[in-house]
């Protein structure tokens, strides 16, 4: 029998999971008030260009190919081979994983032990905070500059000989501005922690670090194919590092991806043709989204690299979102964040998914400035009444 004592640690450890419970659990499930019904979801940077039936396709293809009975390491040589030559490495520099989520959490559990410390930029991807705190090291957290640049000496001022790690985002999410190599390559050469370049939207925007990658003995790039070929749901991630660090890594890592994943990937690399025309299309609906925004009274638009837009009604934020919801668009509520306050992120989806969510968004801002006027109405009149009745 366990004595009641002896759960203290189980429960404390849960009930401390309960303070990313909310960012947790809006990024994966829909709120209540979306689920069922003509919902256009908007919250989780997935690519809505992506053509379901051709991926069938591809996916009856593997199966016809695949022998599933084998671990088949020969397939992962392939696939590293494949990916080396999409970013312009060799295939020895590649490592893989089951989602860029899972790569970033075994480079935490690879490179960090309780004592340690990393650093991420705030506002960044929550991850980084959740991870690093599961492994017991610390995470120091430095904002951004005011113009969401990287604050490279505010940074290495933070590292010290315990600095194992350093999370930088770019395209940064959510912010969705991309950092310069040359504010990478300062962190790397200013200081002895990893360089962790997470890319998961890198394709949306001017491209990748990973051919300069390399040549670094401390930065990592780590990739995904959930965002720009649209997988999200067949979970598979890789990094990139130079030769001796990636392939040490790579001994490290269990065993996590599937054949059928690995054959997929490669005929979607041979279709790069295909898309290419998605990420064009992510593209041109996000340059869309960014003008009808900022045409916009009453809002701040953050630029874009990447395929979602971060934007703050100057309004009752928490307003615009469930008026949103109510009206079948779901966004991501970024809660109230580091240097740039409360805002909302919406993924670029298809013409028609963006043209709801514009709608209902216009509809509520309207609606909001009806209440805005008649309420300062109400208040004018309840000022003369006031004034009326302080005149000796
Ligand atoms: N990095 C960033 C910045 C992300 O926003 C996300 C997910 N939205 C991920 C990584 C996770 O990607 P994956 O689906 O490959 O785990």
């Amino acid at each position: 029998m366990v004595s009641e004592r002896g759960l203290e640690w189980l429960r404390k450890k849960v009930e401390s999971m309960r303070s990313f419970g909310g960012s947790l659990l809006g990024y994966v499930g829909l709120p209540v008030e979306a689920r069922g019904g003509n919902v256009v979801k908007l919250d989780s940077n997935e690519n809505f260009f992506v053509d379901a039936d051709f991926l069938r396709q591809v996916f009856a293809e593997v199966l016809k190919d695949v022998d599933l009975r084998l671990y088949d390491p020969g397939v992962m040589a392939e696939l590293k081979e494949a990916l080396g030559k999409y970013v312009g490495v060799s295939g020895g520099c590649v490592c893989v994983g089951s989602g860029a989520e899972h790569l970033i959490d075994f480079l935490v559990q690879f490179f960090l032990s309780a004592g340690d410390e990393a650093v991420s930029v705030v506002p960044s991807f929550f991850m980084y905070e959740k991870r690093v705190w599961l492994s017991g090291a610390k995470l120091i957290a430095v904002p951004l500059k005011k113009d969401l640049s990287l604050d490279v000496d505010g940074i290495l001022e933070k590292t010290s000989e315990k600095t194992r790690l350093i999370f930088v985002c770019s395209p940064n999410n959510p912010t969705g501005n991309e950092f310069s190599w040359e504010d990478i390559e300062a962190l790397a050469d200013g200081c002895s922690a990893v360089v962790v370049v997470d890319e998961a939207y890198a394709e949306f925007g001017g491209g990748s670090v990973c051919s300069k990658t390399i040549e670094k003995e401390n930065v990592i790039a780590v990739k995904t194919f959930s965002k720009a070929f649209g997988l999200a749901g067949l979970r598979f991630g890789y990094f990139v590092a130079n030769r001796d660090l990636a392939s040490a890594l790579s001994e490290a890592i269990p065993y996590t991806v599937s054949p059928v994943v690995a054959h997929f990937v490669q005929r979607l690399l041979n279709r790069f043709d295909v898309v290419k025309g998605w990420i064009e299309g992510v593209k041109g609906e996000r340059e869309r989204l960014l003008s009808e925004l900022r045409s916009l009274r009453q809002m701040k638009v953050f630029d874009s690299k990447a395929n979602f837009v971060t934007f703050k009604p100057k309004a009752d934020v928490e307003r615009v979102y469930r008026g949103l919801l109510k009206m079948g668009v779901v966004v991501k509520d970024l809660g109230d964040l580091p240097l740039i306050g409360h805002c909302l992120r919406v993924t670029t989806g298809l013409p028609h998914m963006n043209d709801k969510f514009l709608y209902a968004l216009k509809h509520i801002l309207k609606e909001n400035e009806r209440l805005l006027a008649r309420a300062s109405g109400l208040r004018g009149l309840y000022a003369f009444k006031f004034d009326a009745v302080s005149i000796p």
